[in-house]
């Protein structure tokens, strides 16, 4: 049975959250267990885009801070790294640590933050919808990675933690072609459990200190959990962290489609938990996006029939553009994978008929300009 540490934390204060982190780790038996003395270890930390630690859109710079002292002192060289969403030029990478207060902690405590923006092709053999992938360069040079993410909810995948992280060493925009081959969240979120099989993370510690809830994983509002989880599972690290801010672990894809290979079961109960106690931090009204809301028409409409897709893309929920709130910057229309979005005046427009309701562009608004709505139809019959 996968092991998940849960430790409370009660804020960033940097000496709490190193004393939490250390305590997850001795927990699962000491860092050392996990990565060797002169390893390069990947701390592969959520930076979405250019968002301040407090919006809790990013894993917060403390967390990475504490994960990155308890390397050096295991002996390893720890590297922070992402590839946000957008372009991955050392110019964005600047601007997105210097927002998240990477840059800050990595000034104060001499952390290496990755500025290689160069790409590979890999092979993965054993990957069941993708079997060559484009990742970032890194990603092939260190001996070790750590999934350090955030708590959140996502306006596509419901939940996202320690798998959908992974997303992140796919460069930029390359993001983009997983969408248009992926278009179904079943699919999508199998190819996040080939990603994570390809990484191999060799722990996973999440940021649940202050998560998001509501419209996530960047237009929702920070909610306090007060804890840090880690584990040497992402899956089961994922059930507990759902689990805690009562998610149903059902309707997580990445969940699911990890329970099929035999990677995780769905259930709490399947997972050993250490250190404090879950009831004690378990949150019963954690709101999830409005448009993932339970729907009683919903498991009508979740097949790949033609009737299904029909009903989905006329009746399903859709990205409406708040105009007066937009500063026409072109983030989403730059990263709407089918081309779906145009700019009229400086505004951005989208055909629906095109729109494969990635929500990329819900995501990336610098300004939470989209919102996603459910048809007036799925909302009456709710
Ligand atoms: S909707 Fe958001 S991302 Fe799109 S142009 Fe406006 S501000 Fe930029
Ligand atoms: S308009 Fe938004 S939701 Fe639709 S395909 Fe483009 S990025 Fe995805």
């Amino acid at each position: 049975m996968s092991k998940v540490a849960i430790v409370k934390c009660a804020d960033y204060d940097p000496d709490s959250v190193y004393a939490s982190v250390s305590k997850s780790l001795e927990l699962l038996g000491g860092l050392d267990k996990y990565i060797k003395p002169g390893m390069r270890v990947l701390l592969k930390c959520n930076l979405l885009m250019k968002k301040r630690p407090e919006e809790a859109a990013t894993t917060h710079p403390e967390v990475a801070a504490a994960l990155a002292r308890a390397v050096r002192e295991a002996g390893a060289h720890p590297i922070i790294a992402d590839s946000p969403g957008g372009l991955y030029t050392t110019s964005a990478l600047k601007g997105v640590y210097k927002a998240c207060g990477m840059e800050e902690v990595s000034n104060r405590d001499g952390i290496e933050l990755n500025y290689n923006v160069e790409t590979l092709e890999v092979n993965h053999p054993e990957g069941r919808l993708v079997k060559h992938l484009t990742v970032i360069r890194l990603l092939e040079e260190v001996d070790a990675v750590i999934s350090v993410c955030k708590l959140k909810t996502h306006s596509l995948a419901l939940f996202t933690g320690a798998v959908k992280n992974l997303f992140g060493v796919i460069p930029g925009t390359a993001k983009a072609e997983y969408h248009l081959r992926m278009k179904r969240i079943e699919d999508f979120s199998d190819m996040l459990v080939d990603i994570s099989t390809y990484v191999k993370p060799v722990l996973s510690v999440m940021d649940a200190v202050v998560g998001m809830e509501g419209e996530g994983p960047s237009a929702g509002t920070p909610r306090k959990i007060g804890a840090i989880l880690a584990s040497p599972s992402p899956y089961a690290l994922d059930v507990v962290a759902a689990s805690m801010v009562g998610i149903d672990t059902g309707r997580v894809w990445t969940i699911q489609k990890a329970k099929e290979r035999g990677l995780c079961s769905d259930k709490l109960a399947d997972v050993v938990l250490l250190g404090d106690s879950f009831d004690d931090l378990y949150i019963k009204d954690f709101r999830i996006p409005r448009h993932k809301e339970k729907n009683p028409i919903e498991r009508y409409v979740s097949g790949n029939s033609r009737i299904a897709r029909l009903v989905r893309s006329r009746f399903g929920p859709r990205p409406v553009f708040i105009h007066h709130a937009c500063i026409g910057c072109r983030d989403c229309q730059r990263n709407c994978p089918p081309r779906a979005i145009e700019m009229v005046d400086n505004k951005p427009y989208v055909d629906l008929d095109k729109c494969i309701r990635c929500y990329c562009c819900q995501e990336l608004c610098p300004k939470k300009a989209i919102v996603i709505k459910q048809n007036w139809l799925f909302r009456v019959f709710r």
